[in-house]
Order: C-alpha cells, then sequence, then structure tokens
C-alpha cells in the first residue's frame, strides 16, 4: 500500500511546481510571522463547495472551519467536545478576525438529512441527526409546506439554517461584544454547486441576492 494515495503525491506534486513556487515567499513569511486572516468562513464538508476555491483566495487569507451542513451550534460552555466552537474562539479571540461568513450551499446532503429525518428519537450513535437537530425547528417548519416542491424546500431550509448560525454566532459573547463595537461583520451565503453562482444574505432582511446581480454599479465597477 503506498503511503498516501497515488493522485494526492500527484497533486502535491502539481502544486509545488504551480502554486508554492509562485507563492513561495508569501508561504515563508506566513511560516514566519504567522497567520493573520481577516476572515473566518464555515463552510460545509462537501467536497464541491470548498471555501478557498470558491473566492480563489490565496494561502493565510480564510480561516476555514468545516462542518456538516456548515452549522453553528449555540454558546454552550460545558465539558462536551466543543469542535466548532472551539475553532470560533480561536479565529476571533485569538486572531481578532473582522469578518465571519457563514457559507451554505445547493444540493447539502446535511439539510437533505434533516428534511428526510422521521420524527423518531435519534440513536445515540447517529452523529449527523444529532447535529443535524440543531435545525429542527426551522426543518419541521419547512417540512409541512405542502405547496413547495422537494427541492424547493431543500434550498429553503439551506437558507434558513444560515439564518439559525447567525443568530447562533451571537450567542459567543466575544462576537457579540466585538460586533457591537464595529470590529467584527457576520455575513451570511450560500452557493450554488450547478452554476456558480453566489448568493448573499441582506443583513436587514435576512433575503438571500446575487451580489454580482444586485450590487450597485459603484461597488460592482
Ligand atoms: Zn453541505
Amino acid at each position: 500500500m503506498p503511503l498516501l494515495p497515488e493522485h494526492l503525491l500527484a497533486g502535491h506534486d502539481t502544486f509545488m511546481a504551480g502554486r508554492y513556487a509562485q507563492e513561495q515567499s508569501r508561504y515563508r513569511s506566513l511560516a514566519h510571522e504567522g497567520q493573520a486572516p481577516e476572515t473566518l468562513m464555515i463552510a460545509c464538508c462537501d467536497s464541491r463547495a470548498a471555501p478557498e476555491t470558491i473566492f480563489d483566495a490565496a494561502p493565510g487569507e480564510l480561516f476555514v472551519i468545516r462542518n456538516v451542513a456548515n452549522l453553528v451550534p449555540p454558546y454552550q460552555p460545558d465539558s462536551d467536545f466543543h469542535g466548532t466552537s472551539a475553532a470560533i474562539e480561536f479565529a476571533v479571540v485569538g486572531l481578532g478576525v473582522r469578518n465571519i461568513v457563514i457559507l451554505g450551499h445547493g444540493r447539502c446532503g446535511g439539510i437533505k438529512a434533516a428534511l428526510a429525518k422521521d420524527d423518531e428519537p435519534l440513536s445515540e450513535a447517529d452523529f449527523i441527526g444529532r447535529w443535524m437537530s440543531l435545525v429542527d425547528e426551522p426543518a419541521h417548519g419547512v417540512k409541512t409546506m405542502e405547496h413547495m416542491t422537494a427541492g424547493e424546500r431543500q434550498t429553503a431550509l439551506e437558507r434558513i439554517s444560515i439564518r439559525y448560525s447567525v443568530a447562533n454566532l451571537r450567542t459567543f459573547p466575544y462576537v457579540a461584544e466585538r460586533e457591537g463595537r464595529g470590529e467584527l461583520s457576520i455575513y451570511g451565503a450560500w452557493f450554488d454547486i450547478s452554476t456558480g453562482e453566489l448568493w448573499a444574505m441582506d443583513g436587514e432582511t435576512g433575503d438571500f441576492r446575487r451580489p454580482a446581480v444586485d450590487r450597485p454599479p459603484s461597488a460592482g465597477g
């Protein structure tokens, strides 16, 4: 058995010859001075929705947390293992990021599972079911929308869950404090895997709009 799958080794060879060679000085200064990303991005594990690819980010630009369905749990200081909360704490308190973006996406398997789940109690071994119970309330609401197709329900919950995560983010005291002082901004976005289109949440209304289409000409050029 090889030490790593062959396609990964080949990919790393390409990286060394291409991107690393081009950005060598940037990598070296990041190694020397440490990272100072301005943006924390909370995205899904889905292999089709990688933030660094979608936003064409350079090394050191994005601090990324990925979990199933890009959810933020509420602030819950107890003795459990809170992987997502630990990373949020580090990004906000340790790195002092200025932006947090919750990035959802179309055809999300986690959201699909939340909508498919029956109302039976979850088994203890069902990590995804337990995790997705963070959006039980909106999932239940969306499931009762008889006039929507399955696809419409899925898109709706993908977007509603982003608003839920934004609200949960604000239960972290240091997030709320920094946002209140104007040192931190919180955004929501939704990526359409099939078209590549990006939708951004309007912070006032919670509606999703396409910045590429809707932003004023002065901002977009
Ligand atoms: Zn997903």
